[in-house]
């Protein structure tokens, strides 16, 4: 006797499987076909609505669209004026950050002339530092 798997409750469920002699020899699968069956029911159970509810309802929805909308006009531009300021702000200090270290021409062919000139490349200096005594 093989019991039926969920896949086959599943296609049961969705009407891709008939029942079969097994319901009738095995509680197991009996109990499971009858408490899915007793949870399809209860979805597709319509709910229960009563006419008051949905009458009360209408007229709540009536009564806001008589009723003006909020004007936030002016909370959206205060928020418009305070992003944008924090924009300028915040490209202002960027920019006044970098001070870029004003280096004159001839400071820079010297320091290229040095390195040009001397036959170590500049990346070992700091090994030599290791052997100093
Ligand atoms: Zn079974």
């Amino acid at each position: 006797m093989k019991h039926w798997t969920e896949i086959d409750f599943q296609n049961w469920l969705y009407g891709l499987r008939e029942e079969d002699r097994h319901f009738e020899e095995c509680p197991e699968c009996r109990a499971e076909r009858d408490r899915l069956a007793i949870q399809r029911w209860r979805i597709l159970a319509e709910p229960e609505v009563s006419t008051d509810f949905l009458a009360a309802q209408r007229r709540g929805i009536y009564r806001r669209m008589a009723e003006p909308m909020r004007n936030w006009v002016p909370l959206r531009w205060a928020l418009s004026v305070t992003m944008l300021a924090v924009m300028v702000l915040g490209f202002t200090l960027t920019h006044s950050k970098k001070s870029n270290p004003t280096i004159t021409d001839e400071q820079l062919f010297a320091e290229l002339s040095s390195m040009d000139q001397s036959s170590e490349p500049k990346a070992i200096a700091p090994i030599h530092k290791l052997f100093e005594e």
